[in-house]
This record gives structure tokens, sequence and C-alpha cells, in this order.
């Protein structure tokens, strides 16, 4: 150790969903001792917990946050599979409805997984608490971070634990992580302690889900294939999605931005998903029984906290997650973000910085995993002209070529295969400007125009 590292024996990360469980996973490898501390009691077993109430909404994971974690957890989406979630190739498994007709599919190997979030949970938070030095800690809801006097440097945080004295304990820590999602009040702790707070970018767009559980049957042969409806913005604004998931159920999730949400009750519910344009979500639902009530969640705006611009932040202290960067979830990026997060904070603490360079850097390398999903919601969400917040320079005309593309991946597997890579977070959304590309796009909307394109499902991959 070089006399400017500081004793990596105890980190404490704040927060144990998806982000808190990557954070001590990678963590682990570089201290002796990482403890998780979670407001809520969290059971052993796949449930939602007041803390994460997106939790009960339609969830994926992206290709490239299923090849990260199973880097991290060796075989997890091998054991996902044997929990019942459905682990597939989304090029060929994706029913996807956009721009008046069905993406064409075909076989890619690119793996990514459906399932109820509490069940990707329960298996991630598993094989975290497996290794001998993590711990986690719940019921604890950590109330503010204790610095040195100086306050240069957070040196723990203080915590109430439910159940206990009301008195607050100090919990020390060589490094503190907070992954608490997006009320995260490391912005107000920052300000309290005399730092700036960051600066933030939001993107209002009133996007609503309204979801429901529906019994899957088991010999339905169309009972593994992930059902999608997405609006051609801006003279749509509705979509809608029925996954196959564990426990031989369908979870469906409906709604829209700018306001156009699905009502709850069982009528206004049922005549939102008839609008949809993909005639197999109805198809499901007309015939299967529900198993829930409907469940609302509104997502106001997507939220980017820019630590990345800070001139001074405490040594000691990282956020991650949510907390820097949370999305619109239509898209579903926010868990791939974070466990790629993860990712770079385990290449970064291999480096053995000193504390000085730590944040800073860390936060540049989360930045720049934050930029891709965050151009690519932002953009789309730029077709709406509702959608209020830093708008990215040439965004419509970008948005115009896009439209093209995704018309083009309706016809041409090339296309398709180019516009899924940017989708799971594989490629930069540049890859989709190359000339070569451009050609071809340009290509097939001449030969399919859009006034000409038929709204029915085009064969399978198997079929081509
Ligand atoms: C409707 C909806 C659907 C989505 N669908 C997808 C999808 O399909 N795919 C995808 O990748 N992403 C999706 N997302 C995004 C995804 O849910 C989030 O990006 C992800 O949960 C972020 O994880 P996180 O750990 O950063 O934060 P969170 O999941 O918000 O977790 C924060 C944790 O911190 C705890 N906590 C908070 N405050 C404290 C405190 N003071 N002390 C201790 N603990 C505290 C909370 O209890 C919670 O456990 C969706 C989001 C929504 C809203």
């Amino acid at each position: 150790m070089s006399p400017q590292t500081t004793p990596n024996k105890h980190a404490l990360v704040l927060g144990a969903s998806m982000a808190g469980l990557l954070a001590a996973r990678v963590l682990s490898e570089h201290f002796d001792q990482v403890t998780l501390l979670e407001r809520d009691e969290v059971w052993d077993e796949p449930q939602s917990r007041k803390g994460q109430p997106q939790t009960r909404h339609l969830h994926g994971i992206l290709a490239s946050g299923l090849q990260t974690l199973n880097q991290y957890y060796p075989g997890l989406a091998d054991e996902l599979a044997e929990h019942g979630a459905m682990v597939g190739d989304m090029a060929e498994t994706m029913h996807w409805f956009s721009y008046g007709g069905f993406r064409l599919r075909f076989r890619m190997g690119l793996p990514a997984a459906t399932m109820s979030r509490p069940l990707l949970e329960y298996v991630v938070r598993r094989r975290t608490l497996a290794r001998p030095n993590i711990t986690l800690q719940d019921n604890t809801a950590v109330r503010g971070v204790v610095t040195t006097g100086d306050r240069t440097r957070v040196i723990g945080v203080e915590v109430e634990e439910r159940g206990g004295s009301a008195a607050r304990k100090t919990l020390h820590a060589d490094l503190v992580v907070d992954a608490t999602g997006r009320g995260s009040r490391t912005p107000q702790w920052l300000t309290q302690l005399g730092y700036e707070a960051p600066p933030e970018s939001e993107v209002k767009i009133d996007v609503g889900y309204a979801t429901r559980l529906y019994r899957r049957d088991p010999q339905d042969p169309n009972g593994g294939d992930w059902i999608l409806s997405t609006p051609e913005a801006p003279k749509e604004s509705r979509f809608g999605g029925i996954f196959p998931i564990e426990g031989e159920r369908w979870i469906l999730s409906v709604g829209g931005w700018a306001g156009d949400h699905a009502p709850t009750d069982e009528e206004g519910f049922n005549a939102f998903v008839r609008s949809l344009p993909n005639p197999d979500i109805q198809r499901i639902v007309s015939s299967a029984e529900p198993l829930s009530e409907i469940v609302a969640h509104k997502f106001p705006a997507s939220l980017r906290r820019h630590y990345e611009k800070l001139k001074r932040f405490p040594q000691g202290y990282l956020v991650m997650g949510d907390a820097i960067s949370s999305f619109n979830p239509t898209y579903g990026q926010g868990m791939s973000s974070a466990i790629l997060q993860a990712a770079e904070l385990d290449q970064i603490l291999a480096r053995r910085l000193s504390p000085e360079q730590l944040a800073p850097t860390f936060f540049k390398a989360a930045a720049r995993v934050v930029d891709i999903p965050w151009q690519l919601c932002v953009g789309e969400d730029f077709r709406f002209p509702q959608t209020s917040g830093p708008k990215p320079a040439g965004i419509d005309l970008i948005n115009r070529y896009v439209a093209a593309v995704h018309r083009a991946t309706r016809f041409d597997p090339e296309v398709g295969r180019a516009f899924l890579k940017v989708m799971n977070l594989l490629e930069p959304p540049t890859s989709l400007m190359k000339p070569g590309m451009m050609w071809r796009v340009w290509r097939v909307n001449r030969r399919h125009p859009a006034k000409d394109q038929p709204a029915t499902a085009l064969p399978a991959a198997s079929a081509l």
C-alpha cells in the first residue's frame, strides 16, 4: 500500500437494492469488511419493499446488465432460469410492435431476462450475502454522514435502528457509498457540510405505469414470448408490455407519456389495454385470469445529478445508481446502468488511487456510463412536444433519422441487430450513424415508405 492510500478495512453501502448489492459485491474484493445498511426490513424471499415501490412493475434486464451480472456472479443467468425467469435472446423472443408493425425477429445470441424484479434482486442478494465479508443490516435508516473535524473526509454515518433505542448511532468506515436511489439525501448533506450540491438535469416527461399480474397457461405455445408495444411519437403516446415471469405468471404494465396514464379501475384499465396497437397484449389479457389488483406508479421526470462537475467533494464518499441518474423507466436501463457503474468502481479501486483522486475519477467514469442511456432516453422523450428540460442540440434532426431506423428494424435484420446493440447498452448510439448503416436505413425506408407499411406481424426468425 502506498503512503497516500487509506486502509481498506471497512466499507459501508447505504441502500441494499440493485446498486447497493452490486457496490457491495465489488467492494468485497477490495475491503476486509463490507456492511450494507438498509432502511427496510429485508426478507429472505422475493418481495417488493416499501423503499422500492417500482419493483412491483414490469422489469427486464438488458443484455449488458445480464452479461456483467454473470461476470460477478458466475452462473447467475442459469440460476435465474431455475427459479422460473425467462432468459432468452431478446432479438428472437421479443414481439415488439412499434412504428406501425412488428420489428423483425432473428437470432442474435443476445441473452436478456424477464422475471419479477423481486426475484432478480433475491437471487443477486443471496449471491452477494454468500460472500463471507459482506453483511446486511436491515431496519437501519441512515440519517446523515459523519466527517472529520475539518469536513474534508467522510468517516462514517449516523443511523437510526428501527425497534432499537431512539438514539442515533455512529458507524465508522474507510469508504461510504450512497446507493439510496433517487431520493438520496447526499445533495442536502453536502450543502450542510459547506459543499455545493451537484448541478441537476431534469427532463419532465410525466410517464405513468399501471400494472397487473395474470395466470400464464403452461401449455400456451406463445407463453415464453415477451410482448411489447411502444409508441410512434408524438402521434401515439401509449406503451404496453406483457412479459412471462416465474410462477407461471404474466406481468403486464401499460401506460403513457405526457399524462396519458392508464386508469386503475378494471373497466378503464381494460379499455386502455384495448387501445394499444399490439393485438397480442389484448389477446392474452382477454383470456387470462387476473392474479392481482392494478397498481400505479408515476414517473414525472428523468433526473441526473452531475457529481462529475463538482470541484470539491469530501474524500471517502461516493454516490451511485439511481442516486446519480434515474431514467425514464420505459427503456429498461436503470439496473444495467447501476451494474455497469459498479464494474467501473471495481476497476478504479484496483488502481489504488489516493483518497483525493477516488471520487473525481469514479464520478467521471460513472458519467461516461450514464451518458449513453441518458442520451437514448432523453433523445426519444423529446419526440413529445410536452417534454421539457435541457434539450440536446440537434436532437430533432437525430430523431427524424432514428424514426427511420425504427421503421427499418421491421424489414432488415442488420438494422435490427445494430439497433438492439445500442438499446442494450452494448454499442454507443453513434454506431447507428456510420455511413454504411445510414445508407442501409435510407434504402430500406425507400423500399418500404411509411404509409405503405402494413400493421401485421412478420415471420419469426426461425422462418427466415
Ligand atoms: C416503473 C419502473 C419500471 C422500471 N423498469 C426497469 C426495467 O425494466 N429495467 C431496468 O433496468 N430498470 C428499470 N427501472 C429502474 C430501476 O428500478 C432502478 O434503476 C433501480 O432500482 C435503481 O436501483 P438503486 O439501487 O440505485 O435504487 P433503488 O432501487 O431505488 O433502491 C434504493 C434503496 O435504498 C434504500 N434507502 C433509501 N433511503 C435510505 C436510507 N436513508 N437509509 C438506508 N436505506 C435507504 C431503499 O429502501 C432502497 O432499498 C424501472 C423503474 C421504474 C420506476
